[in-house]
C-alpha cells in the first residue's frame, strides 16, 4: 500500500536524527555521572574522603569539562591530567585529601594559590563563604573564571597574579592552601592566616614535595605555628617571587 507524502514528511530523517543524539547525550551524562561515583566511592574506600559535605561538593562538579575533550574518560581515573601552560588538574585524591586536611567550614574566606583548571576552587567555592583564588597563568585564569562563572560560583573570585606573595589586601584568611610546590615554607604567607587558621601547603624538591599542614596560635600575643607533615606529595613548581627563582 502507497502512503502520501504528508506521511513521508513526518518520518523525515531530521526528528529522528534529534532524538538519536538527544539519547546519545543522555547515556554520555549517565555515563559520566556513574564514573564520578565510581571515583568517589574509591575514594570514601581508601580513606581518603570522610566529611559529607566534601562527599557532596565532588559529586556535584563535573571534572570531566575541566580537562581536554581528548582526555575526557580520563577524568574520574585517579590521575593529573594536563591542562595547558604545562600545568596540571591534581589527582581526585590529592584534591580530597588536601581539602580533608584543610577543614574548612561555611563561614570561611579561603585563600587559594595555584586556581589551575579550578575544580579545587569550585570545591571550597561549595564548602565556604568566599573563595580567593590566585592563578600566575593569566589564560589559565580567564578559563576558570569563565567556568565558575557559567557553574554559577559567584562567591569565588578569580585573579591572574603571583601567588608566592598571598593576596595581602584580603589578608587574614580563614583557610589557605597551595597547590604547587613551594622550594622552602612560604613564611610570608604563614602571616597572612588568622588565630587558629590552617594553611595546607606542599614544600620541597621540584616534582616532590612533603605536604605540611601548618597552624596558627596565638601565645603572649606572639604569632606560633605548629607544622605537622602529612607525607610526600607531588606538585607543579610554585614560581613568583618567593617560589623557585628563575620565575619572577
Ligand atoms: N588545584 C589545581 C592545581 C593546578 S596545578 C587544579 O586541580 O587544577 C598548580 C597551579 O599553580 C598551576 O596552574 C600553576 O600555574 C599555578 N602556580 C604556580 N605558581 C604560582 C604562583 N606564584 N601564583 C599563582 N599560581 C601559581
Amino acid at each position: 500500500m502507497g502512503c502520501k507524502w504528508s506521511e513521508v514528511r513526518i518520518l523525515s530523517p531530521r526528528p529522528f536524527f534529534y532524538s538519536i543524539m538527544k539519547t546519545l547525550l543522555f547515556q554520555e551524562e549517565l555515563l559520566d555521572k556513574l564514573n564520578r561515583e565510581r571515583m568517589i566511592s574509591q575514594l570514601i574506600k581508601n580513606g581518603l574522603l570522610v566529611s559529607e559535605k566534601l562527599i557532596a561538593a565532588m559529586n556535584r562538579i563535573p571534572r570531566h569539562l575541566l580537562v581536554d575533550s581528548a582526555l575526557k574518560h580520563k577524568a574520574y581515573d585517579d590521575v593529573h591530567l594536563p591542562i595547558g601552560y604545562e600545568q596540571t588538574i591534581s589527582k581526585p585524591s590529592t584534591v580530597a585529601k588536601m581539602t580533608e586536611l584543610l577543614q574548612v567550614e561555611s563561614c570561611h574566606r579561603v585563600l587559594e594559590i595555584g586556581t589551575g583548571s579550578g575544580y579545587q576552587t569550585a570545591i571550597l567555592a561549595e564548602l565556604c563563604l568566599k573563595v580567593y583564588s590566585v592563578e600566575w597563568h593569566q589564560q589559565l585564569a580567564k578559563k576558570a573564571r569563565n567556568q565558575l562563572f557559567e557553574w554559577g560560583y559567584t562567591t569565588a573570585r578569580i585573579e591572574n597574579g603571583d601567588g608566592s606573595q598571598g593576596w595581602p589586601d584580603a589578608a587574614p584568611f580563614d583557610r589557605i592552601i597551595v597547590t604547587a610546590g613551594a622550594p622552602v615554607i612560604p613564611e610570608n604567607i604563614c602571616y597572612q592566616l588568622k588565630t587558629n587558621g590552617i594553611m595546607v601547603v606542599p614544600v620541597g624538591a621540584k616534582k616532590s614535595q612533603e605536604l605540611l599542614v601548618i597552624q596558627r596560635f596565638e601565645t603572649d600575643d606572639e604569632p606560633v605555628f605548629e607544622i605537622s607533615n602529612q607525607g610526600p606529595c607531588e606538585f607543579v613548581d610554585l614560581v613568583g617571587k618567593y617560589g623557585w627563582p628563575g620565575f619572577a
